[in-house]
């Protein structure tokens, strides 16, 4: 699938649109889910264009999932979190909404996730979650 310059996430990553940031590097973002399946849901992001897990290439694949690392430590310390999932969908067939590829770090159990991108969350709880989160990275 051809990359989409104006997806969200793309624009994200331009500074075009904003996000409750927890990380920037110069090849990573993460930042919070605006609908959150769960308290504390983290994005993170590599910048590079890339569709799915499946287009990424490996050195940033490799990169990334050390951030992810980095990010879930942050979540696990900030929020008590006794378990994180670790979602990634690839396809529109898998429910991927936002045709830039990314993880998704929920302090949430799998039985108990809210429903996929489907709330908009209080952003000033989300805001708090954040600042939390960013005081252990
Ligand atoms: P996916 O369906 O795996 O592509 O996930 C996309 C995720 O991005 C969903 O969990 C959405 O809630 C989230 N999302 C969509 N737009 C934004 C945005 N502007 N800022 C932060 N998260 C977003």
């Amino acid at each position: 699938m051809a990359y989409d310059e104006q997806n969200i996430f793309a624009r994200i990553i331009r500074g075009e649109l904003p996000a409750i940031k927890l990380y920037e590097d110069d090849q990573v973002i993460a930042f919070m889910d605006i609908m959150p399946q769960a308290d504390g849901h983290a994005l993170v992001i590599p910048k590079v264009p890339a569709v799915t897990l499946l287009d990424l290439p490996p050195e940033a694949a490799a990169y990334t999932i050390q951030i992810v690392q980095k990010v879930a430590q942050a979540i696990e310390k900030a929020l008590d979190a006794k378990g994180i999932v670790l979602m990634q969908l690839s396809g529109e067939a898998a429910g991927q909404t936002v045709p830039h590829v990314h993880f998704h770090l929920i302090p949430s159990s799998i039985h108990q996730l809210g429903r996929h991108a489907a709330q908009m969350g209080d952003q000033e709880k989300i805001k708090t979650l954040a600042e939390k989160i960013k005081a252990q990275l």
